[in-house]
């Protein structure tokens, strides 16, 4: 059995993920959910789409009533993430939401409460817990290959170029840089030492404050975690050319470069190169997750759950900005 999933907002990355999908074995795109009608008839004879799996951002409601739809994967603008999590499990159907899942901790839990009540699993399409080379460090870290980790550094970032987008706009974009690709510094300083960061400092800094008026443009911030090992991570929308996770350990190291983007991941440990194969990282997610909603198998670390905790971070890096840099201890 294959899990029917029907996508939610027709932008860049949604277009990317339906091609992914044409090579998945266990998921597939059966329906859609748009505001434009255009791209409902375009999308409609690409996928070979029936009228009945084709919603617009007022009928998701409906949803409840379709038994050919099992999962709406939610890839709309940040900021309306909260509101269509919490109609798509209304709806009873399984969730899979981009990130950020929320634009704060608060709303995370509210839209994790919510799934749960409704029966429904909720997933982050944090992509990089089903690529291999990710895997491999994991996995080296959690064997003590790499023996007890004391140092991550992390950056992720890029310059954004149209200033009319919506990720430029608070109300659409929830915050900046940050929101959109510090949380993979976030997220990989986590599957990097295996924790949870106590504290952060953070610092901004803001070179163009009128492209950047409403959100965070370059953040660098630092973590301490409970087995004593630091981070530090910056991100930015304001260069390239910035996507590196680099963990330390006492036994050794572990470096991707470019570690955050779609692809080729490339890094090297102690032990040399890593030579893992290159895949598509959204159809091996939705196939990965498929068999988690269909198969019952375990949960990879992009539950509702896991996000809340970079959810927590983030509004505790918010916090120290606005408190000049202080130190915050995260709850
Ligand atoms: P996009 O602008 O290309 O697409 C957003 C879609 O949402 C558009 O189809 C737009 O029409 C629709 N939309 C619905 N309501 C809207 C409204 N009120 N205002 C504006 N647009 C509205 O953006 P994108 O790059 O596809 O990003 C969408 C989401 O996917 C974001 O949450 C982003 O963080 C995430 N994303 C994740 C990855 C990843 O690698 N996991 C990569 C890119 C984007």
């Amino acid at each position: 059995r294959q899990l029917r999933v029907a996508l939610m907002g027709l932008g860049s990355y949604a277009t990317r993920v339906a091609e992914a999908m044409e090579s998945c074995q266990r998921a597939k795109l059966v329906g859609i959910v748009t505001g434009t009608p255009a791209k409902a008839e375009a999308w409609k004879k690409k996928y070979n789409i029936p009228d009945k799996n084709i919603y617009n951002y007022q009928t998701v409601s409906q949803l409840k009533n379709n038994p050919d739809i099992d999962a709406v994967y939610i890839i709309t603008p940040n900021s309306l993430h909260h509101q269509h999590v919490m109609q798509v499990a209304a709806a009873g159907k399984h969730v899979i939401c981009e990130k950020p899942l929320a634009d704060t901790a608060k709303q995370a839990q509210e839209m994790i409460t919510a799934c749960e009540k409704a029966g429904m699993k909720l997933y982050v399409g944090y992509r990089l817990h089903f690529e291999p080379h990710t895997r491999e460090v994991i996995r080296m870290r959690e064997a003590g290959e790499l023996g007890t980790i004391l140092f991550v550094d992390n950056t992720c970032g890029f310059k954004i170029g149209d200033p009319t987008q919506w990720r430029l706009k608070k109300a659409l974009a929830g915050g900046g840089a940050l929101m959109d690709v510090g949380i993979y510094a976030i997220n990989g300083a986590r599957y990097g030492t295996g924790e949870e960061p106590l504290w952060v400092t953070a610092q901004e800094i803001k070179t163009d404050p009128v492209k950047f008026a409403e959100v965070d443009e370059t953040i660098t911030f630092q973590m301490g975690f409970p087995g004593g090992a630091i981070a530090t991570c910056s991100t930015t929308y304001n260069f390239n050319n910035l996507g590196r996770l680099y963990v330390v350990g006492e036994k050794g190291f572990a470096e991707l470069d470019p570690a955050f983007g779609y692809g080729p991941i490339k890094g090297r440990t102690h032990k040399g190169p890593l030579n893992q194969p290159v895949i598509t990282h959204q159809t091996a997610q939705m196939d990965g997750l498929a068999e988690c909603i269909l198969d019952n198998k375990p949960d990879p670390n992009m539950t509702g759950h896991e996000a809340l905790r970079d959810m927590k971070v983030i509004d505790a890096i918010y916090e120290s900005i606005r408190k000049g840099g202080q130190k915050i201890m995260i709850g």
